[in-house]
């Protein structure tokens, strides 16, 4: 039989990439994993090791240094990743969703100054669009840039950034006026800013300050912050392809990139959540038997299974769509919608096999319990993901005359 996850239609470099990606997940993530979250504690030596591998440039273009990858490899590569540490996926997550609004989106100026000291890693992305009052309605963002001659002045509060004290480059979202009489749309006013600034907390330039880490449930070792902008000056030349208005449909392009992400998160927690579950129902006696000789938990791994591949069959499907050119946001929103739903039921079922010992903190179950439900809400809840799913299929099957 062969192993789960399987992806058919590989080239010998993208097998080879996986390869290297699995064997340091297997040396170097999994046996601190558990231990740097119960600290809630930056993997540092992961990151460079991971920049070691080139993987902060995987799908940024060869021409600025990059690996110039398919989102598919991507895909694959957080997936395993995932596997190891979900908290990993989450510091590439943001870095891969600016690397790709840059190409996709930034004037020539942009992608020369960031995408080749992205691809080493030297620059790190976050991206933000939620707030405090709002997360799913993007349209009423309140965080304003004024045009102030040559510069932008930005005031507002944003809030979750992903890797907010870790990364040097932030794509905040935020309302422009500017050549946007009153009456505008509000998704037709929006803008992108790249805003540099130092790694860390505190006030890291005038007029930005990153207060300090959120206490999370679960996702720890990688920060997530909020940024209060009070008066923060921008040079024009870092609105995200030169020109206001087009904010809304960058973000809207680069959270597809990062809804196959957050799919892919789901489909590595839920394999490793099967491997621990079908590992452990092989070593525990109950009646005389180990407990997976019992019908009652071979159903349950029968079912952990055929979730684990259905979410990657979509998952694998979403990324070769987008790859194909052509839009995906369907096909992304359905496959995470099913991968972080099933790697919840999944997770669930493997701390269930565990008995008791699922509830301590000794069992690595224990922390992708704490995990899943990130991947629910994170790039859009799953209430969001099927008002995408419901308006697509309407505008595909709508009926004629
Ligand atoms: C750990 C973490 C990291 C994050 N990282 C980032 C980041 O890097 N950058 C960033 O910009 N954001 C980030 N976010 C924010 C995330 O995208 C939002 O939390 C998410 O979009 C949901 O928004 P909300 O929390 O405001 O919930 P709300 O929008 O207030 O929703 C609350 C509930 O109402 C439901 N709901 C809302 N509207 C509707 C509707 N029309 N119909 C039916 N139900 C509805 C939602 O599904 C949800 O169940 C992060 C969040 C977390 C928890």
């Amino acid at each position: 039989m062969s192993r789960l996850a399987q992806t058919a239609g590989l080239t010998d470099v993208q097998q080879e990439i996986l390869s290297t990606v699995r064997d340091f997940v297997d040396k170097e993530i999994i046996p601190v994993a558990t231990q740097l979250e119960h600290r809630d504690e930056y993997p540092t030596e992961i990151v460079e090791g991971l920049k070691e591998l080139g993987l902060f440039g995987l799908m940024i273009p060869e021409e600025y240094g990059g690996l110039g990858e398919s989102l598919l490899t991507y895909a694959l590569c957080v997936e395993e990743i995932a596997r190891g540490w979900m908290s990993v996926s989450g510091i590439i997550n943001t870095h891969f969703i600016v690397a790709y609004m840059l190409k996709q989106h930034g004037t020539q100026e942009q992608k020369d100054t960031f995408l080749p000291r992205m691809a080493l890693g030297e620059v790190r992305g976050a991206f933000s669009m939620s707030e405090p009052a709002l997360g799913s309605d993007v349209s009423a963002i309140s965080s304003k840039g004024v045009k102030d001659g040559d510069e932008y002045v930005l005031n507002g509060q944003k809030m979750w950034l992903t890797n907010g004290g870790s990364s040097t480059l932030v794509a905040v979202l935020c309302r422009s006026d500017e050549g946007h009489p009153e009456g505008t749309a509000p998704h037709k006013s929006m803008t992108t800013f790249l805003v540099e600034k130092e790694a860390g907390f505190g006030e890291v330039r005038p007029g930005l300050t990153i207060p300090g880490k959120i206490d999370k449930m679960g996702y720890k070792g990688v920060d997530t912050t909020e940024l209060i902008m009070d008066g923060l000056r921008i040079p024009a030349n870092r609105v995200l392809g030169g020109t206001t208005g087009r904010g809304f449909y960058q973000m809207m392009d680069g959270v597809e990139v990062g809804r196959v992400n957050v799919a892919a998160r789901g489909c590595g927690v839920a394999q490793r959540a099967f491997e621990l579950g079908v590992s452990y129902a092989q070593q525990r006696q109950t009646f005389g038997k180990p407990i997976a000789q019992h019908q009652a938990i071979q159903f349950k791994l029968a079912e952990m299974a055929t979730k684990v591949e259905a979410a990657h069959a979509m998952m694998v499907n979403a990324a070769r769509k987008k790859d194909s050119g052509e839009r995906n946001d369907l096909e992304a929103g359905m496959a995470k919608y099913l991968a972080s739903e099933y790697c919840k039921e999944v997770v669930e079922d493997a701390f269930r096999i565990h008995g008791g010992y699922g509830f301590s903190k000794e069992y690595e179950i224990e922390r992708l319990y704490r995990e899943a439900p990130m991947l629910l809400i994170g790039e859009g809840t799953a209430e969001i993901q099927k008002m995408i799913i419901g308006r697509r299929l309407l505008e595909e099957y709508r009926l004629q005359g």
